[in-house]
């Protein structure tokens, strides 16, 4: 078959955060297990690409730069790799996610430099317009399927919704939104599945950029007035970032997100667990079905299979 014209080829479009990974041997570890898992269960058909975005500083970039051709030696498939340079993206994002910030941010200022953890808030409005969808992902994170795989969720998106997203597995936003959810005592806001809301987890996620563009919702709760005034009906004040800032519009308007099983972001943390909510934890925390994806969450040993 012919080399495929650029018509016909068909990008996957794939960002991870991959800041101060120089000076993280951690942070290195996490990245050799993601990217090895993905090379290794990855397949795509002739004429797709993986292109895989990262967000960096100088140094994260050349470890990058020289790690990658090794640990994805072993994949089947075409890649290509973007580095974005995460001054340039925070200059353009601040300005956005500033008034939201101290909202879901840990301390009471808005600073400069956090606002790169509301990168996915809006995407849509940093990234080109030829760019449709992309998936954001943690670096702790395993694959156990085919990354494409991910991608076919895009199209079970309902026809509102924005963003695909797995539910949280610990209850901490029980714990966020204790104060709304003792003068509402009827709410399922922070209760867990099947019939609670128990909050969005943020490892994983769909990100159809031109869904979001085209939301006049969605656009307008990234207003400063919208934010504050859910912020204070919802009593919210996190410290997790675009998780936060998702969670709490979930509440309010879930037709925006398309549930991703929780296979597909199967968080490992249990610190919950042992800080007063060791009762009801295993509600939040059991997931059946395949596991398609582990994220090792604050910093939890993955298992090896
Ligand atoms: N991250 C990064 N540099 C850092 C810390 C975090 O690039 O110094 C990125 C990395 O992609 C990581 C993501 O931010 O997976 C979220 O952080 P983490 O996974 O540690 O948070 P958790 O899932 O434990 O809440
Ligand atoms: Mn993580």
């Amino acid at each position: 078959k012919a080399e495929a014209s650029p018509e016909e080829v068909g990008y996957y479009h794939a960002l991870m955060m991959f800041t101060k990974v120089d000076k993280s041997k951690g942070l290195q570890e996490k990245f050799q297990v993601a990217m090895r898992s993905m090379a290794k269960h990855g397949s795509f058909p002739e004429g797709e690409v993986l292109v895989l975005h990262f967000v960096s500083d100088e140094g994260s970039r050349e470890l990058g730069q020289k790690m990658l051709p090794e640990l994805l030696m072993d994949a089947t498939f075409l890649y290509q790799v973007v580095f974005h340079d995460v001054s340039s993206l925070t200059e353009k994002l601040f300005p956005i996610v500033e008034a939201m910030q101290k909202h879901f941010s840990a301390g009471s200022g808005a600073y400069y430099s956090d606002a790169i953890f509301f990168l996915s808030v809006a995407m849509h409005r940093i990234m080109p317009p030829d760019l449709k969808r992309i998936v954001q992902l943690d670096l702790d994170l395993k694959y156990r399927s085919n990354i494409r795989d991910l991608f076919q969720e895009f199209s079970r998106f309902p026809t509102e919704a924005v963003i695909g997203i797995a539910r949280e597995m610990q209850p901490v936003y029980r714990h966020t939104f204790w104060q709304y959810r003792k003068e509402n005592p009827k709410s399922k806001v922070g209760e867990p599945p099947p019939d609670g809301k128990p909050g969005f987890n943020s490892g994983v996620m769909l990100l159809d950029l031109e869904a979001m563009r085209g939301s006049v919702l969605y656009n307008q709760l990234l207003e400063p007035g919208r934010v504050a005034s859910l912020a204070e009906q919802y009593h919210f004040q996190g410290h997790l970032g675009d998780q936060d800032f998702f969670t709490m519009i979930g509440m309010e308007h879930p037709e925006l997100f398309s549930p991703l099983g929780c296979g597909w972001n199967r968080q490992l943390c249990t610190w919950w667990r042992e800080h007063g909510y060791g009762d009801i934890f295993q509600l939040y925390y059991r997931c059946e079905g395949p596991v398609h994806i582990y994220h090792g969450n604050c910093n939890t040993p993955i298992p090896d299979d």
